[in-house]
């Protein structure tokens, strides 16, 4: 018999919707995890049994698109902080099982990447399956599935805060923002914060100084980078450096529009774009003070990590790591200092977290990030986590974890674990129907 995690996106859509149901949920509750209805048990067990991606998530909810037919998605994992949040995926999954442990992974991430940025946000993530058949391109078929999609982040009454991530963008925020107030990094025109990629970059680089700093090497300046990716955070990254002196930056990129304007805009620079096609990684292996990867992830693996030539590897791009274990413990054999990712790109998320408290030119908020003396500045956590790995013998990534999950468990200081108890709510009153 087929098991249920088994099935496609489409099919267990499909599945539900030929019980005569629309939504399911699976929530912890004391080492067990309750499902919404008995003939998803199974899932239920499934999720406890996942041990790599499960982590005691606090609550995951699944719906069917009224007229879509998509599979939504939400992942709240550990709410103690504050409000789930983690911004929404749009994107193709063979099974249900690779959607929820996707979902998990990421919002157990999201968990420890707001916790080490000292934001009063829990983890959250948001899903929904694209399938082959949806007219993507279609105006009017985005408009009916964010806005189903916005429905469904209303019903949660707020245990998790959607926002835009791969697949997504602002225009598509600015359709979930008219559905439902939990939405974060909306475009001005609805009063959000905007793009955050300069933040991004800004923040990287300060991690790149923390690194510097750590291994007795001095500042930026005269120092050798290369980049993968000269896209909305790496254009920026080129700035930054520039402006900080750097000896030179070797970049690839695929696009050759951007390359030509990168040129332009920094002639004069000690800048080279070199071309790239899809999947090419062959820039990872120029020799470099500082290696960034700011495309994709899963680009420090087996394949690569041999081939680097790099004092330190920080860049932008989520999960560089193909596996968080084996390429940390392959980098730090190599005797390269790498800065887990969401560490320093934590700027994206901090950018744009808190603009429910309205905006402010040059935020005290978000510009302490980037100096040295407030201790949760990117410099300083960078240091602490680099630190904390020398001396306990451990890859960056398990300390910065380490770090990250201690803090985790600091309830939120005004309204303490009130998502658990939104929860709560939503199961006392049958939310799955
Ligand atoms: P982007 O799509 O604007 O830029 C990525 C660039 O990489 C593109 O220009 C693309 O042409 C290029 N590229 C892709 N594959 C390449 C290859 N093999 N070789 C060379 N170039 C290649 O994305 P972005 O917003 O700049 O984000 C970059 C990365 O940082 C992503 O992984 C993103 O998830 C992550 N990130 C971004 C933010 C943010 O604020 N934008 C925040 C946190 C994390």
């Amino acid at each position: 018999m087929t098991r249920l995690v088994d099935l496609s996106p489409e099919a267990f859509a499909a599945h539900l919707t030929s019980l005569g149901r629309r939504r399911a949920y699976f929530v912890h509750d004391a080492g067990v995890v309750r499902s919404s209805h008995p003939e998803f048990a199974e899932i239920a067990t499934h999720l406890l049994g996942d041990e790599r991606d499960y982590h005691r998530h606090e609550g995951v909810f699944l719906e069917v698109g009224a007229t879509t037919g998509a599979l939504f998605g939400a992942f709240v994992h550990n709410t103690t902080r504050g409000q789930g949040q983690g911004g929404l995926r749009y994107w193709p999954y063979v099974d249900l099982a690779s959607f929820l442990s996707d979902g998990l992974r990421l919002s157990h991430g999201m968990t420890r990447k707001s916790a080490l940025a000292g934001l009063w946000w829990g983890g959250g993530k948001g899903l929904i399956a694209r399938h082959i058949d949806h007219p993507y391109h279609d105006v009017g078929f985005r408009e009916r599935l964010y806005t189903e999609y916005a429905g469904f982040v209303a019903s949660l009454r707020g245990c998790y805060i959607t926002a835009e991530d791969a697949g997504t963008g602002p225009a598509d925020m600015a359709i979930v923002h008219r559905g439902t107030r939990f939405v974060t990094c909306t475009p001005p025109a609805v009063g959000g914060a905007g793009n955050p990629s300069p933040a991004t970059a800004k923040g990287v680089v300060c991690a790149m100084e923390g690194a510097l700093a750590h291994l007795g090497l001095g500042d930026l300046a005269g120092k050798k980078i290369v980049m993968q990716g000269t896209g909305n955070v790496g254009a920026a990254m080129i700035g930054e450096l520039v402006q900080r002196r750097v000896g030179s930056i070797l970049a690839s990129e695929l696009s050759p529009a951007r390359r030509e304007q990168l040129e332009r805009e920094f002639a004069g620079a000690p800048l080279t774009v070199v071309p790239a096609e899809p999947g090419d990684n062959r820039i990872l292996a120029e020799p470099c003070d500082i290696l960034a990867p700011n495309a994709l992830g899963g680009v420090l693996n087996p394949d690569t990590i041999p081939g680097i030539q790099a004092r330190i590897v920080c860049g932008a791009a989520n999960n560089q790591l193909l596996d968080d274990v084996r390429d940390g413990e392959a980098l730090r054999a190599r005797g390269i200092v790498y800065v887990p990712d969401f560490l320093c790109n934590r700027m994206g998320i901090v950018y744009c977290a808190n603009e429910q408290y309205g905006i402010v030119p040059h935020d005290p908020a978000i510009e302490r990030h980037y100096g040295r003396e407030w201790d949760n500045a990117v410099f300083v956590v960078t240091r602490r986590a680099l630190e904390l790995a020398e001396r306990e013998n451990i890859t960056s990534a398990a300390a910065a974890n380490r770090l990250a999950d201690a803090l985790a468990t600091e309830p939120h200081p005004i309204w303490g674990h009130r998502a658990r108890a939104i929860i709560t709510g939503l199961v006392a009153d049958g939310w799955a129907g």
